[in-house]
């Protein structure tokens, strides 16, 4: 008998767990059911940075989760054929303001990169060096490039996956869903009943399980990026992002798009209205490098929802009592990377295939409810 899964929510997580339902074994049996609002999704307003090994965040369950989701990235945009629209591995600089605290980076990242074959090489750089990889800053600080770093449209990275899937067993119901207390889903259609559901609703997950009787320790913070074109001279292909220490990240694309991100709005919550504020401030710190830079060279602004829990580290798993719902958010700031590897570790759950223990990358889901 064909077996009916739902996804509640297409960010990363959902669109992750839906294309690894339609691509691995078992998926033949499996018809999938995705239904997304869209509105305020964090995931297209992402910034696009996938490179966490140099961060100053010592949970460890969270690294060896981004750690892996790093790693999954080259697998899963072969195994869904994405090209560089969705995804390119330019390698990332991160700076340090002091000589000292920029010799420690770096010798750290030289120990990590030994056992982490996922980041690539490792180049300490000059002031010049760093310019030289990215011609559009002037006297830019010194850094750590690591090659092994990324970068994503998140939008277009979901809507690949999507598709993918959709040519198997996915179809997408652009519609807000609720639940009842029992976990059936109510649509726009009536009552829906499903052998297993992914909860994949991000900052509004709470809200979700609310009729349940479950109530999430999630908190939504508002995030703002600017996108700017830049004029072709001073935009080569393949540029490596900047992670300027206390400043915004510079994530240059190709053919001349700029994204400098990102703000942190914890009053902000759920509010989706871009910012003046919030524009000018972004552009000021990406200024510090690229004087240059204007106003008019901003095409739009971005807002998304970031879902925070209260150890600011992502969850995944199945509810305690209600083992057909699954769950997967709470990923904060750097949802991008670990939203793969939690929604492959979901598919495979469903599966019955997974053989990974979940503890080394989350604690379990009950400790996130109240
Ligand atoms: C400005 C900004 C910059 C960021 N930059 C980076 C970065 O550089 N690197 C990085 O790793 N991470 C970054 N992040 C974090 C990352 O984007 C998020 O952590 C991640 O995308 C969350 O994915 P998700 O699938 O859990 O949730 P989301 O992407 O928010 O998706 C949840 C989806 O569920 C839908 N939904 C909610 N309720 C319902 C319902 N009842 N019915 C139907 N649909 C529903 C929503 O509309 C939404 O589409 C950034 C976030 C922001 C906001």
């Amino acid at each position: 008998m064909v077996k009916q899964i739902a996804i509640i929510g297409g960010g990363i997580v959902g669109a992750t767990a839906a294309f690894y339902l339609s691509h691995l074994p078992g998926s033949e049996q499996t018809q999938v059911t995705l239904f997304d609002d869209g509105t305020g999704q964090a995931t297209k307003a992402a910034s696009g940075i996938i490179s966490p090994w140099l961060s100053k965040r010592r949970n460890k369950r969270w690294y060896a989760l981004a750690k892996a989701g790093a790693e999954l990235y080259p697998k899963l945009v072969t195994e869904a054929q994405l090209g560089p629209d969705a995804y390119q591995q330019t390698g990332t600089i991160v700076t340090r303001k002091s000589a000292k605290d920029l010799e420690k980076l770096y010798q750290e990242a030289l120990t990590k990169a030994d056992h982490t074959p996922a980041m690539g090489h490792v180049t300490l750089l000059s002031s010049e060096a760093v310019q030289q990889r990215l011609p559009l800053l002037s006297n830019p600080p010194a850094g750590v490039f690591v090659s092994g770093g990324a970068k994503i449209d998140g939008a277009n990275f979901v809507w690949n996956l999507l598709e993918r899937a959709q040519q198997t067993n996915l179809k997408i119901i652009s519609q807000t869903v609720s639940l009842t207390a029992d976990g059936d889903i109510i649509t726009e259609d009536g009552l829906q009943q499903f052998d297993q559901t992914i909860i994949a609703t991000g900052a509004w997950m709470k809200k979700t399980l609310t009729p349940m009787g479950i109530t999430m320790k999630i908190r939504p913070q508002k995030g703002q990026l600017i996108d700017l074109k830049l004029s072709q001279q001073l935009a080569p292909q393949s540029m490596p992002v900047l992670m300027p220490e206390g400043s915004s990240d510079i994530i240059p694309f190709n053919n001349g798009k700029l994204v400098i991100g990102a703000t942190h709005e914890n009053e902000g919550g759920f509010d989706l209205k871009a910012t003046q504020v919030a524009a000018q401030q972004l552009l000021n710190n990406a200024k510090a490098f690229m004087a240059h830079l204007n106003s008019h060279q901003i095409t739009g602004v971005r807002v998304g929802t970031r879902a925070y829990t209260d150890d600011f580290a992502p969850f995944f798993g199945r509810l305690p009592n209600r083992s057909n719902i699954l769950v997967g958010g709470g990923l904060g700031s750097s949802g991008l990377t670990t939203g793969p590897i939690i929604g492959y570790l979901l598919a495979h759950s469903i599966f019955g295939q997974s053989t990974t223990d979940w503890q080394q990358y989350t604690k379990p889901v009950s400790q996130y409810i109240e």
